[in-house]
Protein backbone atom coordinates (compact mmCIF):
# COMPACT_ATOMS: atom_id res chain seq x y z
CA UNK A 1 0.00 0.00 0.00
CA UNK A 2 1.18 3.55 -1.32
CA UNK A 3 1.88 5.70 2.22
CA UNK A 4 1.44 8.98 1.87
CA UNK A 5 4.12 11.19 3.78
CA UNK A 6 2.58 12.95 6.36
CA UNK A 7 2.03 16.58 5.91
CA UNK A 8 0.05 19.71 7.56
CA UNK A 9 -2.18 21.47 5.88
CA UNK A 10 -1.77 25.14 6.12
CA UNK A 11 -4.90 27.36 5.40
CA UNK A 12 -5.61 31.45 4.74
CA UNK A 13 -9.40 31.24 4.60
CA UNK A 14 -9.34 35.27 4.57
CA UNK A 15 -6.68 35.06 1.64
CA UNK A 16 -4.43 38.47 2.47
CA UNK A 17 -7.40 40.33 3.85
CA UNK A 18 -6.02 42.51 7.30
CA UNK A 19 -7.28 44.69 9.53
CA UNK A 20 -3.98 46.40 9.67
CA UNK A 21 -1.67 47.41 7.09
CA UNK A 22 1.49 46.99 8.28
CA UNK A 23 4.24 49.00 5.92
CA UNK A 24 6.72 45.95 5.26
CA UNK A 25 3.66 43.73 4.87
CA UNK A 26 4.28 41.31 1.84
CA UNK A 27 1.10 41.40 0.92
CA UNK A 28 0.00 44.92 1.08
CA UNK A 29 -0.30 45.25 -2.92
CA UNK A 30 -3.18 42.55 -2.34
CA UNK A 31 -4.78 43.15 0.87
CA UNK A 32 -7.33 45.53 -0.96
CA UNK A 33 -7.84 43.25 -4.08
CA UNK A 34 -10.71 42.21 -2.95
CA UNK A 35 -13.63 43.43 -5.67
CA UNK A 36 -16.88 45.10 -4.45
CA UNK A 37 -19.42 42.37 -3.11
CA UNK A 38 -16.57 39.54 -3.18
CA UNK A 39 -15.70 38.24 0.45
CA UNK A 40 -12.91 37.02 0.85
CA UNK A 41 -13.98 34.56 3.00
CA UNK A 42 -13.50 30.15 2.88
CA UNK A 43 -16.97 28.80 1.76
CA UNK A 44 -18.36 26.42 4.15
CA UNK A 45 -18.85 24.02 1.51
CA UNK A 46 -14.55 24.45 0.66
CA UNK A 47 -14.15 24.28 4.26
CA UNK A 48 -15.64 20.87 4.79
CA UNK A 49 -14.39 19.32 2.05
CA UNK A 50 -10.67 20.36 2.73
CA UNK A 51 -10.72 19.34 6.13
CA UNK A 52 -12.73 16.03 5.13
CA UNK A 53 -9.96 15.42 2.02
CA UNK A 54 -7.30 15.50 4.51
CA UNK A 55 -9.24 13.60 7.47
CA UNK A 56 -9.36 10.45 4.61
CA UNK A 57 -5.10 10.05 4.85
CA UNK A 58 -4.17 7.98 7.37
CA UNK A 59 -1.85 10.48 9.31
CA UNK A 60 -0.19 10.16 13.00
CA UNK A 61 -1.49 13.09 13.57
CA UNK A 62 -3.36 15.67 11.59
CA UNK A 63 -1.98 19.24 11.69
CA UNK A 64 -3.92 22.86 10.29
CA UNK A 65 -2.23 25.98 10.33
CA UNK A 66 -4.16 28.74 10.22
CA UNK A 67 -2.82 32.36 8.63
CA UNK A 68 -3.68 35.16 6.35
CA UNK A 69 -3.34 38.47 5.85
CA UNK A 70 -5.21 38.11 9.47
CA UNK A 71 -7.63 34.70 9.80
CA UNK A 72 -9.42 36.43 13.14
CA UNK A 73 -11.36 38.83 11.10
CA UNK A 74 -13.30 35.98 9.70
CA UNK A 75 -14.78 35.79 13.70
CA UNK A 76 -14.93 32.97 15.97
CA UNK A 77 -18.13 31.30 14.24
CA UNK A 78 -15.67 30.22 11.30
CA UNK A 79 -12.83 28.58 14.02
CA UNK A 80 -15.92 26.45 15.36
CA UNK A 81 -17.07 25.41 12.13
CA UNK A 82 -13.88 23.98 11.50
CA UNK A 83 -13.36 22.38 14.50
CA UNK A 84 -16.80 21.02 14.01
CA UNK A 85 -15.53 19.67 10.81
CA UNK A 86 -12.57 18.35 12.32
CA UNK A 87 -14.48 16.40 14.55
CA UNK A 88 -17.21 15.38 12.19
CA UNK A 89 -14.64 13.60 9.55
CA UNK A 90 -11.91 12.69 11.99
CA UNK A 91 -11.06 8.92 12.08
CA UNK A 92 -11.86 6.94 15.57
CA UNK A 93 -8.32 8.35 18.20
CA UNK A 94 -7.21 10.55 15.80
CA UNK A 95 -4.66 13.09 17.01
CA UNK A 96 -5.82 16.94 15.40
CA UNK A 97 -3.72 20.10 16.13
CA UNK A 98 -4.67 23.55 15.51
CA UNK A 99 -2.04 26.46 15.34
CA UNK A 100 -2.77 30.00 14.40
CA UNK A 101 -0.97 32.98 13.50
CA UNK A 102 -2.35 36.12 14.47
CA UNK A 103 -2.17 39.75 14.77
CA UNK A 104 -3.98 39.52 18.19
CA UNK A 105 -5.83 42.71 17.46
CA UNK A 106 -9.44 41.11 17.35
CA UNK A 107 -8.89 38.33 20.20
CA UNK A 108 -11.28 38.98 22.94
CA UNK A 109 -12.42 36.84 25.99
CA UNK A 110 -14.83 34.47 24.08
CA UNK A 111 -12.03 33.74 21.53
CA UNK A 112 -9.17 33.09 23.84
CA UNK A 113 -11.87 30.87 25.60
CA UNK A 114 -12.47 29.04 22.43
CA UNK A 115 -8.75 28.79 21.50
CA UNK A 116 -7.28 27.46 25.04
CA UNK A 117 -10.74 24.84 25.08
CA UNK A 118 -9.65 23.40 21.78
CA UNK A 119 -6.29 23.48 22.62
CA UNK A 120 -5.00 25.73 19.88
CA UNK A 121 -0.86 27.16 19.77
CA UNK A 122 -0.82 30.87 19.01
CA UNK A 123 1.86 32.99 17.00
CA UNK A 124 1.65 36.92 17.98
CA UNK A 125 2.95 39.11 16.07
CA UNK A 126 4.40 41.61 18.14
CA UNK A 127 7.72 43.94 16.96
CA UNK A 128 8.88 44.68 20.71
CA UNK A 129 7.94 47.81 22.95
CA UNK A 130 5.22 50.64 21.51
CA UNK A 131 7.98 53.17 19.86
CA UNK A 132 9.12 49.71 18.08
CA UNK A 133 5.96 48.04 16.94
CA UNK A 134 4.06 50.98 16.34
CA UNK A 135 6.39 52.48 13.55
CA UNK A 136 5.27 50.08 11.02
CA UNK A 137 2.51 48.37 12.60
CA UNK A 138 -0.39 50.15 12.09
CA UNK A 139 -4.42 50.20 10.96
CA UNK A 140 -5.82 50.94 8.39
CA UNK A 141 -6.36 54.49 9.03
CA UNK A 142 -2.79 54.74 10.40
CA UNK A 143 -3.23 54.28 14.03
CA UNK A 144 -0.76 52.79 16.29
CA UNK A 145 -1.53 49.27 17.07
CA UNK A 146 0.35 47.86 20.22
CA UNK A 147 -2.45 48.55 23.12
CA UNK A 148 -4.58 46.45 20.96
CA UNK A 149 -2.19 43.88 20.73
CA UNK A 150 -1.26 43.40 24.22
CA UNK A 151 -4.81 43.92 25.24
CA UNK A 152 -5.40 40.66 22.87
CA UNK A 153 -2.11 39.00 24.65
CA UNK A 154 -3.71 39.88 27.80
CA UNK A 155 -6.96 37.76 27.25
CA UNK A 156 -4.72 34.65 25.65
CA UNK A 157 -3.06 34.69 29.27
CA UNK A 158 -6.41 34.66 31.44
CA UNK A 159 -7.71 32.04 29.04
CA UNK A 160 -4.35 30.19 29.26
CA UNK A 161 -3.90 30.08 25.75
CA UNK A 162 -0.49 28.64 24.46
CA UNK A 163 1.37 31.02 22.15
CA UNK A 164 4.68 32.36 21.17
CA UNK A 165 5.88 36.13 20.13
CA UNK A 166 7.11 36.80 16.45
CA UNK A 167 9.06 39.56 16.29
CA UNK A 168 10.04 41.15 12.62
CA UNK A 169 13.49 42.18 12.69
CA UNK A 170 13.51 45.54 10.81
CA UNK A 171 15.74 48.51 10.44
CA UNK A 172 14.87 50.22 12.94
CA UNK A 173 14.49 47.46 16.16
CA UNK A 174 17.54 46.00 14.45
CA UNK A 175 19.73 48.51 16.36
CA UNK A 176 18.30 47.70 19.42
CA UNK A 177 18.37 43.61 20.63
CA UNK A 178 19.12 44.36 23.92
CA UNK A 179 16.29 46.47 24.50
CA UNK A 180 13.87 44.31 22.88
CA UNK A 181 15.34 41.24 24.59
CA UNK A 182 14.97 42.40 27.99
CA UNK A 183 11.29 43.69 26.86
CA UNK A 184 10.09 39.95 26.23
CA UNK A 185 11.74 38.87 29.42
CA UNK A 186 10.05 41.44 31.58
CA UNK A 187 6.83 40.81 29.97
CA UNK A 188 7.04 36.70 30.59
CA UNK A 189 7.44 35.91 26.71
CA UNK A 190 9.89 32.76 26.85
CA UNK A 191 8.64 31.82 23.72
CA UNK A 192 10.41 33.91 21.09
CA UNK A 193 11.02 33.75 17.18
CA UNK A 194 13.43 36.56 15.54
CA UNK A 195 12.57 36.97 11.60
CA UNK A 196 14.59 39.31 9.22
CA UNK A 197 13.29 41.28 7.09
CA UNK A 198 14.60 41.28 3.90
CA UNK A 199 12.96 43.18 1.10
CA UNK A 200 13.88 44.75 -2.26
CA UNK A 201 12.66 47.40 -4.15
CA UNK A 202 11.67 47.37 -8.34
CA UNK A 203 15.79 48.18 -8.77
CA UNK A 204 16.81 45.38 -6.35
CA UNK A 205 17.65 47.39 -3.67
CA UNK A 206 16.74 46.75 0.02
CA UNK A 207 13.82 48.54 0.76
CA UNK A 208 14.33 51.22 3.97
CA UNK A 209 12.77 49.29 6.46
CA UNK A 210 15.05 45.68 5.44
CA UNK A 211 18.31 44.78 7.41
CA UNK A 212 21.45 43.70 6.08
CA UNK A 213 23.46 40.60 6.60
CA UNK A 214 25.80 42.09 9.07
CA UNK A 215 23.16 43.69 11.05
CA UNK A 216 21.13 40.24 11.30
CA UNK A 217 24.59 39.14 12.43
CA UNK A 218 25.25 41.43 14.87
CA UNK A 219 21.50 41.17 16.50
CA UNK A 220 21.52 37.32 16.75
CA UNK A 221 25.15 37.25 17.85
CA UNK A 222 23.97 40.38 20.96
CA UNK A 223 20.63 37.88 21.48
CA UNK A 224 22.29 34.91 21.92
CA UNK A 225 25.11 36.38 24.61
CA UNK A 226 21.95 37.63 27.08
CA UNK A 227 20.07 34.28 26.42
CA UNK A 228 23.26 32.00 27.15
CA UNK A 229 24.15 33.63 30.15
CA UNK A 230 20.83 33.79 31.64
CA UNK A 231 17.99 31.70 30.39
CA UNK A 232 19.01 28.76 27.92
CA UNK A 233 17.31 26.05 29.13
CA UNK A 234 14.21 28.58 30.28
CA UNK A 235 13.45 30.63 27.50
CA UNK A 236 12.90 29.08 23.41
CA UNK A 237 14.43 30.66 20.50
CA UNK A 238 13.28 29.00 17.25
CA UNK A 239 16.49 29.72 15.60
CA UNK A 240 18.92 28.47 18.59
CA UNK A 241 16.83 25.64 19.03
CA UNK A 242 16.68 24.49 15.44
CA UNK A 243 20.87 24.73 16.03
CA UNK A 244 20.98 22.50 19.19
CA UNK A 245 18.59 20.18 17.95
CA UNK A 246 20.29 20.07 14.76
CA UNK A 247 23.80 19.65 17.02
CA UNK A 248 21.74 16.81 19.04
CA UNK A 249 20.06 14.68 16.67
CA UNK A 250 21.20 15.83 12.80
CA UNK A 251 17.87 17.05 12.35
CA UNK A 252 16.45 21.17 11.69
CA UNK A 253 13.18 21.81 13.00
CA UNK A 254 13.39 25.05 11.04
CA UNK A 255 12.83 23.88 7.44
CA UNK A 256 14.65 27.39 6.36
CA UNK A 257 17.81 26.01 7.76
CA UNK A 258 17.91 23.18 6.45
CA UNK A 259 20.70 24.05 3.88
CA UNK A 260 18.72 25.62 2.25
CA UNK A 261 19.13 29.36 2.70
CA UNK A 262 19.57 30.76 -0.66
CA UNK A 263 15.80 30.87 -0.85
CA UNK A 264 16.59 34.26 1.04
CA UNK A 265 18.78 35.58 -1.74
CA UNK A 266 17.99 38.96 -3.10
CA UNK A 267 15.70 39.41 -6.60
CA UNK A 268 18.40 39.15 -9.37
CA UNK A 269 20.01 36.68 -7.98
CA UNK A 270 21.24 33.50 -10.14
CA UNK A 271 20.83 30.10 -8.38
CA UNK A 272 23.61 29.73 -6.77
CA UNK A 273 24.16 33.05 -4.93
CA UNK A 274 24.00 32.77 -1.55
CA UNK A 275 21.40 34.66 0.79
CA UNK A 276 21.62 38.40 1.79
CA UNK A 277 22.05 37.11 5.12
CA UNK A 278 25.02 35.08 4.56
CA UNK A 279 27.50 37.46 6.24
CA UNK A 280 25.39 37.34 9.59
CA UNK A 281 24.22 33.95 9.68
CA UNK A 282 28.01 33.57 9.18
CA UNK A 283 29.35 35.80 11.80
CA UNK A 284 26.24 34.09 14.13
CA UNK A 285 27.89 30.84 14.11
CA UNK A 286 31.79 31.81 14.32
CA UNK A 287 30.52 33.79 17.53
CA UNK A 288 28.53 31.29 19.19
CA UNK A 289 29.38 27.62 17.88
CA UNK A 290 31.29 26.88 20.67
CA UNK A 291 29.00 27.56 23.22
CA UNK A 292 25.93 25.75 21.39
CA UNK A 293 28.71 22.86 21.39
CA UNK A 294 28.69 23.30 25.36
CA UNK A 295 24.88 23.01 25.17
CA UNK A 296 24.60 20.05 22.93
CA UNK A 297 27.20 17.82 25.00
CA UNK A 298 25.13 18.82 28.03
CA UNK A 299 21.97 18.24 26.50
CA UNK A 300 23.32 14.56 25.51
CA UNK A 301 24.36 14.11 28.53
CA UNK A 302 21.25 14.38 30.64
CA UNK A 303 19.38 12.40 27.73
CA UNK A 304 22.06 9.90 27.19
CA UNK A 305 21.46 10.18 23.57
S1 LIG B 1 -0.81 41.90 10.43
FE1 LIG B 1 0.29 40.53 9.04
S2 LIG B 1 -1.07 40.25 7.26
FE2 LIG B 1 -1.80 42.05 8.40
S3 LIG B 1 -0.82 43.80 7.39
FE3 LIG B 1 0.46 43.19 9.13
S4 LIG B 1 1.99 41.77 8.28
FE4 LIG B 1 0.30 41.95 6.78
Amino acid sequence: MNRVKPFSLLIKPASASCNLRCEYCFYIDHLDYVRPGDKPVMSDNILEKMIKDYMKIPMPEYSFTWQGGEPTILGLGFFKKAVDFQKKHAPPNAVITNALQTNATLIDKPMADFFAKHNFLLGVSLDGPKEFHNKYRLTVSGDPTHNKVMQGIEHLRQAKVEFNILCLVNSDNVKSPGELYKYYRDKGFNFLQFIPCVEYDDKGELTHYSITGVQWGEFLCKIFDMWYRKDSGRVSIRHFDSVLNYLVKGIYTQCTMDRDCQKMRGPNAESGILSALCDGWQMFYKHTIDRFNQLANAIREENRV
